[in-house]
């Protein structure tokens, strides 16, 4: 079915692909920010809301806005989306990255999934309530974020801990990844809405030894005792824990599926669920991945010092048992410093709100069923929970079934099906009538 904001949100899908918001982490290299903060506040004020926008530093600007419902009296619901993207090598896609381009029945480019389309399918959905005077049940509270790919911390980050008073009575919040749909059968799709996340510890490991020259036996060199500390974390499997929210979901799929999974050891059966595989396998354990190394100054000298980066990720609750079970695989000489630290976050499925995403998707597909799910990154969920916010992924999304969607995450010829956008505005109009 057809609707003006079906219609529109492909414009301002368009639209919002096409202003370039590469956020590198750098705040001398990143860009776009301002301008489609500007876009949103002015498409917000087009149909008289009244819109806010915040600068945290020269261009890193955000858009608050708050949608007064019939009975304030209730929690306000929080709908947020970042703005930024991160960076796309034009010369390794199919189309430009920020052409915003139709083919296909896609929209192509940097942002399409991530999140763009849910910022457009939320602006899509309030412009029309606007227009037509429609008073949602309880107040909603848009929130367009920046650098949400760099941490959060000139977004939404810097809107919880400067101006916490934008999100007062804000009970609960609904955001990215969620509401995707995987393909079971024909007549089953399982909607995945996030409930949980993991939590990021990014660490710096130092490693020391005896300064020398090249070309002299050395026992004590830094790079060595790093290298095989590195190795030994890179290679290691940390045990597998199955969280509530995990085990609801292989619950859900082995039902689905109609296979058995032990879910004391689910990594055989996650192997199986295609793409999506990906994601999942990495909800059941603690994992620590090396990213980044660096140690010397000139080819023939011995330096005193190697330093590495590690990428670890933690389930909800597991942060002090990963941290000692990580200090045993590092060995005792090495220095440990923490560069990034946010908590992991679980809730439960249950409640008037997963209600309405239930029915919602059910309403548009009658094949939906809403499960459970972990994201194996993070979000500005992480930082709207500081606030007590109870935080979901759910920006509903039908998916071809032969679309590898998690590949599109960060990936090249990023893209989003048309009809699985316009779906998307139909369920976020539903849910968010009956929210
Ligand atoms: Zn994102």
């Amino acid at each position: 079915m057809r609707t003006p904001a079906t219609d529109e949100v492909i414009d301002l899908c368009r639209d919002l692909i096409r202003i370039d918001t590469t956020n590198t982490g750098d705040l001398a290299t990143s860009a776009g920010e301002r301008a489609a903060a500007e876009y949103v506040a002015t498409k917000l004020s087009e149909v008289g809301l009244d819109p806010q926008l915040f600068e945290s530093r020269p261009g890193r600007a955000s858009v608050v806005t708050r949608i007064p419902g019939a009975d304030s009296s209730r929690g306000a619901l929080l709908v947020h989306g970042h703005l930024d993207v991160v960076p796309a090598d034009a010369s390794e896609w199919s189309v430009h990255p920020f052409s915003g381009e139709i083919k296909d029945d896609f929209i192509w480019g940097r942002g399409a999934v991530d999140m763009k389309d849910f910022d457009a399918m939320s602006l899509a959905v309030v412009r029309d309530w606007q227009r037509t005077g429609y008073v949602p049940p309880r107040d909603i509270v848009l929130a367009y974020t920046a650098d949400e790919e760099a941490g959060s911390d000139w977004g939404a980050k810097f809107l919880v801990e400067e101006h916490p008073d934008l999100f007062e009575g804000c009970t609960e919040a609904i955001g990215e990844v969620g509401g995707f749909s995987y393909t079971v059968s024909n007549d089953l799709r399982l909607y995945m809405v996030q409930t949980a996340e993991k939590g990021i510890d990014w660490l710096r490991v130092h490693a020391t030894g005896r300064p020398g020259h090249g070309s002299f036996v050395h026992d004590d060199n830094a790079v060595t005792a790093l290298a095989e500390a590195v190795a030994r974390v890179g290679r290691h499997r940390f045990p597998v824990v199955v969280t509530p929210t995990v085990r609801a979901f292989l619950e859900e799929v082995g039902e689905a599926l109609q296979i058995e999974i032990d879910p004391n050891d689910p990594e055989a059966a996650i192997a199986k669920l295609g793409p999506i595989a990906t994601m999942i396998g990495a909800t059941i354990r603690n994992t620590a991945n090396p990213t980044r190394l660096s140690a010397g100054y000139k080819d023939n000298v011995i330096p005193g010092r190697a330093s590495a980066t590690i990428d670890c990720r933690t389930l909800p609750g597991q942060f002090e048992l990963f941290r000692e079970q990580l200090m045993e695989v590092l060995g005792p000489d090495l220095e440990i410093e923490s560069i990034h630290r946010q908590p992991a976050l679980e809730t439960g499925f249950d409640g008037a709100l997963v209600d309405a995403m239930a029915l919602a998707l059910k309403a548009e597909d009658p094949g939906a069923h809403a499960v459970p799910y972990m994201l194996s990154g993070g979000t500005d969920a992480k930082s709207f929970a500081r606030l007590g916010i109870r935080c979901f992924g759910f920006a509903p999304l039908r998916l071809p079934p032969d679309l590898n969607f998690s590949a599109l995450f960060h990936g090249i010829d990023e893209r989003v099906p048309v009809e699985g956008l316009q779906f998307g505005v139909r369920v976020l109009d539903r849910f968010l009538r009956q929210s």
